[in-house]
């Protein structure tokens, strides 16, 4: 099965992909992951996307198109995939289409996140991730059982993300009404859409998720 989670910056794509790699064994695309593993090895993508990142804007989709398309060519995607970050615009749903088709990789599903903008904030400047695993926490709704180590796998080192300050979120949430928000209209369009209520708890979205999927 391969989906693309669609929703805004902090509405649980990233936590939502984790879970369903375990229980439907798929592998999370995601595109924010790719990007920062690009900033942080200096590599030639990473120093363009660098700036825009920390700055809440969107890296070019050659850029992002690219680096998504020569992982779909590995061999560890063919048991599904879960794309978490891309398209972020109408023009990269149609790239994705195009590509998708030519590597006779069909699309499933597309599923939507659907949470207020309020309750964004607060969630994506109170998260943070373990240094080693990269299990997701939150100073206000997730702490781990043992103050300052992680729960999965022992780690004392923790990590927050450069573009998570309040200032950089209110750009994201921009970007993603203006930009990706008609991405809505464009997979409703084609009948494959799902909506979830991404403002339940984290286990009640992901019971959603299997329903919807199912
Ligand atoms: P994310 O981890 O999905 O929140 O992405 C973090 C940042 O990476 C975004 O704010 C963008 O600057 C960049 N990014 C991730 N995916 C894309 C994409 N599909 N198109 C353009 N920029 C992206």
């Amino acid at each position: 099965m391969n989906i693309i989670l669609l929703g805004p910056p902090g509405a649980g794509k990233g936590t939502q992909a984790k879970r369903l790699e375990e229980s439907k064994k798929l592998i999370q695309l995601s595109t924010g992951d790719m990007l920062r593993e690009a900033v942080a090895n200096g590599t030639e993508y990473g120093k363009k996307a660098k700036d825009i990142m920390e700055a809440g804007g969107l890296v070019s989709d050659d850029i992002v198109l690219s680096i998504v398309s020569e992982r779909l060519d590995q061999d560890d995607i063919k048991g599904g995939f879960i794309l978490d970050g891309i398209p972020r615009n109408v023009a990269q749903a149609e790239t994705l289409d195009t590509m998708l088709a030519e590597k006779n990789l069909p699309l499933d599903a597309v599923v939507e996140l659907v949470v207020d903008d309020e309750a964004l904030v607060e969630r994506i400047t109170g998260r943070y991730t373990c240094a080693k695993c990269g299990q997701g926490y939150h100073d206000k709704f997730e702490q781990p059982a043992r103050e300052g180590v992680c729960d999965k796998c022992g780690s004392t080192e923790f990590k927050r993300r450069a573009d998570d300050n309040a200032e950089t979120v209110r750009s994201r949430l921009k970007v993603y009404h203006e930009q990706t928000e008609p991405l809505v209209g464009y997979y409703g369009s084609k009948g494959i859409l799902k909506k979830v209520d991404g403002m339940a708890d984290i286990d009640d979205v992901t019971s959603q998720i299997g329903e919807a999927l199912a």
